[in-house]
């Protein structure tokens, strides 16, 4: 099965609103092992969204629309799919019904053309739209194929792909398809590569990667008749990446959301400790990261932001001589800031970073992208030195991501 998505919306073309509905739903189509060759983003305009629609059709067997299903005249995608398809709009009662219930929900008056949204084709599918006045729908357009209409605005769209379209898609290719997402920290593309280059076939299974910031997440799915039989022919495949890749591997999930905070809250939930942060050049990211995490109020117990090094000393009593001597950028000082967060918020495990995330203020000694964790416990404190490349942002994340890993090591330890 060949899917296509076809972004309706000037504003996109304009660039001001971003695309992240193709991003969403191709992320969904490729979980969903949907083959997709093309994506368009066409503007408001009939001609050239009818053109669009011919493409698309004449390449793949569904074809995905967001925006353009509101009741104003710039909304055209169903009348013009309605239009290739050679059939006309009608009023659906049960599309109606679910309009003028979204209006009363909302204490809001339903004008004559709102009922423009309750208007499909005879023999269209309507979706329900939970979270917005406007229905989505699969549409018929002959030969097989379908038009799927979706609302614009992704808090609408997400839910309604991932509750109706997908089972769709699923009963529709008679396929079970079954994903593992591997989550690697602490070692580079390359180096993954070269351990799995026998095993990374592009078959069934599949294994393919994607790269984000300092992390490398791994992808296994299979293809098969039954889930059963997909999950039996992922698990060697999956078991064997984390034999070969060993303690990078911070987490395999089923769906790509796993996060370096989330093992961490874990790891601090099974052993019952708390922990603090104390961060400088991450301003809190360490601190916000983690409570990202459902449930991270039963562990993160506070954090500190001493981002001058008078904060350092006030906050956390990191002695000014020990700032002096070694310099704010030093193994002492961030050691010092563990130290002294641990004990002030009487925590079992506290984490900092100190660094130079830049542009400026680099010199020979003390470049740019030189950061310094620390990690204490009742039992030991410890600092990683780091020598990071890359931006400002970059350089932070980075340490932050750092952070978080040197934390669940710690804690696993
Ligand atoms: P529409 O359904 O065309 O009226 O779109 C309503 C709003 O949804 C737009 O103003 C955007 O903010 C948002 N939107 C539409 N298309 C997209 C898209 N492809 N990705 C992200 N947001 C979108
Ligand atoms: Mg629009």
């Amino acid at each position: 099965m060949i899917a296509e998505i076809l972004c309706v919306g000037t504003e996109l073309l304009m660039g001001q609103v971003l695309n992240t509905n193709a991003q969403f739903i191709s992320r969904r189509l490729s979980a969903l092992g949907v083959t997709q060759y093309h994506q368009t983003v066409v503007g408001d305009n009939a001609e050239r969204l009818e053109e669009a629609y011919r493409t698309a059709l004449s390449r793949a067997d569904v074809v995905i629309t967001t925006g353009g299903l509101g009741p104003t005249v710039d909304d055209i995608t169903k009348r013009v799919a309605a239009k290739v398809a050679g059939k006309a709009l009608v009023l659906r009662p049960e599309a109606e019904a679910m309009v003028r219930e979204r209006f009363s929900q909302y204490h809001k008056e339903m004008t004559p053309n709102n009922v423009s949204q309750a208007m499909f084709t005879e023999d269209t599918a309507v979706l329900l739209n939970p979270n917005g006045t406007a229905p989505g729908a699969i549409v018929q357009m002959g030969g097989g194929k379908v038009v799927v209409h979706l609302p614009g605005p992704p808090r609408e769209m997400e839910p309604m792909f991932v509750d109706q379209v997908e089972p769709y898609l699923r009963k529709r290719s008679g396929k079970a398809l079954i994903s593992r997402y591997i989550r690697i920290f602490g070692m580079g593309e390359a180096m993954v590569d070269e351990r799995l280059r026998d095993l990374e076939l592009g078959g069934n299974p599949s294994l393919s990667p994607y790269c984000s910031t300092g992390e490398v997440m791994l992808r296994a799915t299979a293809s098969a008749d039954t889930e059963e039989t997909a999950r039996a022919m992922l698990e060697p495949v999956v078991d064997e990446v984390c034999r070969r890749l060993g303690d990078v591997v911070y987490a395999v999930d089923d769906d790509d959301r796993g996060s370096l905070a989330k093992r961490a809250v874990g790891a601090l939930k099974r052993k019952g400790w708390t922990v603090a942060t104390c961060e400088s050049l991450t301003g809190g990211m360490i601190a916000s990261t983690l409570v990202e995490v459902p449930g991270a109020s039963d562990v993160v117990k506070g954090g500190f932001v001493t981002y001058q090094s008078v904060a350092k000393t006030m906050l956390v009593g990191v002695p000014a001589e020990t700032i002096e001597r070694y310099n704010v950028v030093s193994a002492e000082v961030a050691s010092a800031m563990a130290r002294g967060a641990r004990e002030r918020l009487a925590v079992d495990i506290a984490v900092s970073a100190t660094g130079l995330a830049g542009p400026g203020g680099g010199t020979e000694a003390i470049p740019v992208g030189t950061v310094f964790l620390g990690i204490s416990t009742a039992e030991r404190t410890v600092t990683i030195p780091l020598r990071l490349s890359g931006d400002r942002a970059r350089i932070r994340e980075l340490s932050m991501k750092n952070a978080l890993d040197a934390l669940r090591r710690e804690v696993e330890r």
